[in-house]
């Protein structure tokens, strides 16, 4: 096994925090079952579903607020649309040569991006975010940048040039302009975060969803397995297909949540670090994995890599499976869908689609 496979392998088995499970923005019928309380509130520029089933409403209202403060003082360390954030703080002091004091909370996630970033050799990087900034993602008006503006940010990026302290727990940039970004793998920590402090708080079983992120614990309502839908990256409203969930975490990256068009292709939100372009020829990917954070990581991870390079890697990763949808060349193509890890056989499609395998020899 690569040295990089072994470095995600051990960030999955450090982050696994047990039982969460999420899915993509499908409506899911458990939400209303008979004795759960339910909550929302905005938090993230999206919004926090809270559902716990409890016999005692008091109690499951003390636990729904337990996730709510949890996810808000997430937000109010690894939001970049907050100017007090400690990630907002490390970029603001960028090439300084200070050292910026954050929350141990801060130092985890971070600690998890990089452990994505070394693992995917930088598919993944947290430190993208100046990238992203000049195709205009961060403002959700996308815009062509020139070609030399493409090339400065990305002599802002590298997730190597990251420096990270435990303890104390501190962060430092190196370079002016550099900014940490947490858009990638922020709501599934959020979700793994969130499970844990239900759980601490006596929840038996609960379901979170941070903007699409969908933790579960415990055993569905009537027992046994949670049947998790996947939206379609092109008719939200059709879930095309079902995971069915025993434990783990389900996340999804797509092109559909902030993308411009320009001289008829669609331009989205998740750059490959290498060309400083956003990935194109993928619509989504789903993820299940052992918790919030590891699909979440996996699922932007696996957009950027791709079916071919994306199935070598998860192919001996415990409790992973992955389901690509590639982009559709011309509006009426068949649905093309790639499934592949080890729980692949977890994954059933309802909608008609062009169905491979990872492995399949003609891809
Ligand atoms: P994912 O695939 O999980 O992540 C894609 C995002 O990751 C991109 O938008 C980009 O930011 C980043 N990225 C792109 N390419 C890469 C790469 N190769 N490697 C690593 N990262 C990459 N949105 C608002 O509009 N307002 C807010 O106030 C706001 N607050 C937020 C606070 C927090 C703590 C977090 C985590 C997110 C917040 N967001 C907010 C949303 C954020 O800006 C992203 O749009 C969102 O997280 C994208 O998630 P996703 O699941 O759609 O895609
Ligand atoms: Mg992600």
């Amino acid at each position: 096994m690569a040295h990089t496979q072994r470095a995600l392998l051990a960030a999955l088995l450090l982050l696994a925090g047990g039982c969460g499970r999420h899915a993509e923005p499908a409506r899911d019928p458990m939400r209303t079952a008979a004795g759960a309380y339910e909550r929302a509130w905005p938090v993230m520029g999206t919004m926090l579903h809270v559902t716990v089933w409890d016999e005692e409403e008091s109690e499951a209202a003390v636990i729904a607020q337990a996730v709510r403060a949890e996810v808000a003082l997430l937000d109010s360390l690894l939001s970049n649309y907050r100017d007090d954030s400690d990630v907002s703080r490390v970029n603001a002091a960028a090439g300084s040569g200070a050292w910026v004091a954050v929350s141990p909370m801060t130092v985890e996630a971070l600690g998890a991006a990089l452990a994505f970033a070394e693992a995917t050799g930088g598919a993944f990087d947290p430190t993208v975010g100046p990238v992203v900034d000049v195709w205009g993602f961060y403002r959700e008006e996308g815009a062509m940048p020139s070609a030399s503006a493409i090339d400065s940010a990305r002599a802002l990026t590298g997730w190597q040039l990251v420096e990270m302290d435990r303890s104390p727990p501190r962060v430092r940039l190196p370079r002016a302009g550099m900014r940490l970004d947490f858009g990638a793998i922020g709501k599934g920590f959020a979700v793994s975060r969130t499970l844990e402090v239900a759980r601490d708080r006596g929840a038996e079983r609960i379901m979170v969803d941070v903007g699409g992120n969908i933790g579960v614990s415990g055993s569905a309502p009537g027992g046994g397995d949670w049947r998790l839908g996947l939206r379609h990256p092109r008719l939200p409203e059709l879930p095309f297909a079902i995971i069915d969930v025993a434990r783990g975490a389900l996340a999804t990256s797509g092109d559909y949540e902030r993308y411009f068009e320009h001289g008829g292709v669609r331009y989205a939100h998740i750059i490959d670090p290498r060309t400083g372009w956003p990935v194109q020829g993928v619509a989504s990917v789903s993820v299940l994995a052992p918790d919030g954070t590891a699909s979440d990581g996996l699922s932007t991870s696996l957009f950027v890599l791709g079916v071919e390079r994306g199935c070598a890697f998860i192919e001996a990763l415990p409790g992973v499976a992955a389901v690509w949808v590639r982009a559709p060349e011309q509006p009426n193509d068949p649905v093309r869908v790639v499934v592949g890890g080890p729980e692949a056989g977890r994954v059933e499609l309802l909608a008609e689609a062009d169905v491979r395998r990872c492995g399949d020899a003609a891809r």
